[in-house]
């Protein structure tokens, strides 16, 4: 079963050392640097646009094609961002990334930006996790006392600085234009797009920013060649990816694999559900992700697959919930979390998600009629699509898509006058 396990980004994640910069170097860590400075710039985009990479903060838009988006002919400096603000409920990937093995991403930083003729680079890490701040602070101070950064990197001419910033933990700052604000001194709130950072970024200058797992990414694609990227996966979602496990699951944690695994060998490869228990629903990349369903168990997890099931891949962040789970408390609890994490700027998210939380609220309690079902429904149509970035569109998803799959858990609330798998009311919680 494991041999279905790729183990790339993860391979010593064992290993309590393999963060340092000896750990790195002697498992070859850096050589693609060199790979990359034999190439010219454009033949780097190339090879990953070859590789089919398609970014791993979400979105999935392919990593090779945005590089191609910088303008070179616009004489501003061009900027390389790293997407270190990982907050999706239920993500959990780059912040261990970071923490095992930084010099993974430190490396990646210094080819994507030699790609885009960056001279500057800054790792935005969420604020909240300053022990990553730490380490990723501190590989970089080791990358540039031995060269991997500076001035004339490996005798190649080319120059790179990086400066890793914190953030000031707020979800919306993963949000790459609220993210750019944040850098610049001011409130995170998004910007409107277009322009794309890619034309209009950092300082209004082109920028390209990328997720952590992205650019932890681009070392074994240049060395190993696109081939080698591209032979793993499906048609369109090529390579592998980090998969996060929780919940109700024997053993959570990070999987490698292939795109297009399914969640049945994972939640084998996880030791199975909890014992004596079954899975009800999940979430295929976060909670800005619709739930699905054990119907989906036998999905391919690409972005195609995900996507025809009327869900998204996302962050591949699969939050796993046995039959003792009440939906309506678990969608209750995420629209909570987008309540308090809207930044305010538009309307349809700022009180939208407020009047989210108290339809959803009474109905959890059981209070009200069947109508307020349709209410909720029509709060979230109201919402959909209209806000100025996708937060709020994500706090709509767990709501819209829990009351398509388990409309009938809503209305035992309602006829029961509270939730039937409250302890205090039923057996239903083992
Ligand atoms: P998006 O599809 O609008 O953009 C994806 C990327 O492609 C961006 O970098 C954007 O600048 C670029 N892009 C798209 N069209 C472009 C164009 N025409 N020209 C140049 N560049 C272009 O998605 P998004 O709003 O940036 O992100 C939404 C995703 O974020 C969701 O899928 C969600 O899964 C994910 N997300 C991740 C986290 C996390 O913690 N990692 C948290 C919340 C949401």
């Amino acid at each position: 079963m494991t041999d279905v396990l790729t183990p790339v980004l993860t391979d010593n994640w064992g290993d309590d050392r393999a963060w340092t910069l000896a750990s790195y170097e002697a498992r070859g860590g850096y050589a693609a640097v060199d790979t990359a400075f034999a190439m010219a710039p454009d033949d780097v985009i190339n090879e990953v646009k070859e590789s089919g990479l398609r970014g791993r903060g979400g979105a999935g838009f392919p990593t090779g094609m945005k590089w191609g988006f910088i303008p070179q002919d616009n004489p501003k400096p061009k900027y390389l961002v790293v997407n270190a603000d990982e907050s999706e409920p239920g993500t959990c990937k780059d912040i261990p990334l970071m923490m095992a093995s930084p010099h993974t991403l430190v490396e990646g930083v210094i080819i994507s930006s030699y790609a885009i003729r960056a001279n500057k680079a800054f790792i935005y890490i969420r604020g909240e996790v300053l022990h990553v701040v730490r380490r990723v602070q501190r590989a970089v101070q080791e990358a540039y006392l031995a060269g991997h950064l500076g001035k004339d990197i490996h005798g190649s001419g080319f120059d790179l600085d990086v400066v890793v910033h914190a953030g000031a933990g707020a979800y919306i700052c993963g949000e790459e234009t609220a993210l750019l604000e944040g850098l610049e001194g001011r409130r995170g709130q998004p910007r409107l797009r277009p322009p794309f950072p890619a034309v209009a970024g950092l300082y209004a200058s082109p920028t390209v920013i990328n997720n952590v797992e992205s650019i932890a990414s681009v070392p074994s694609i240049i060395g190993h060649g696109h081939g080698w990227f591209s032979s793993m996966g499906t048609e369109k979602s090529k390579g592998f990816g980090i998969f996060s496990l929780s919940g109700h699951v024997q053993k959570p944690g990070q999987y490698e694999a292939p795109l297009g695994i399914t969640l049945r060998t994972l939640i084998d490869l996880a030791g199975g559900i909890r014992e004596g228990h079954d899975l009800k629903f999940w979430t295929p990349g976060g909670s800005s992700t619709p739930l699905l369903t054990a119907e989906h168990l036998d999905m391919p997890l690409d972005f195609e697959g995900v996507g025809a099931a009327g869900s998204m891949l996302g962050t591949r962040a699969l939050q796993i919930f046995d039959d003792t789970t009440c939906v309506v408390r678990a969608t209750l609890r995420w629209t909570e979390f987008y309540k308090h994490e809207s930044c305010g700027k538009c309307t349809p998210c700022r009180e939208g998600t407020w009047w989210l939380v108290q339809t959803l609220t009474a109905l959890e309690k059981g209070q009200g009629t069947e109508a307020d079902l349709d209410l909720l429904l029509d709060q979230c149509d109201n919402i959909l699509g209209r806000s100025f970035c996708a937060l709020a569109d994500g706090a709509v998803s767990p709501i819209m898509s829990s009351i398509k799959y388990f409309r009938d858990e809503y209305v035992a609330h309602l006829t029961e006058g509270g939730c039937p798998f409250d302890p205090a009311r039923s057996t239903a919680w083992a």
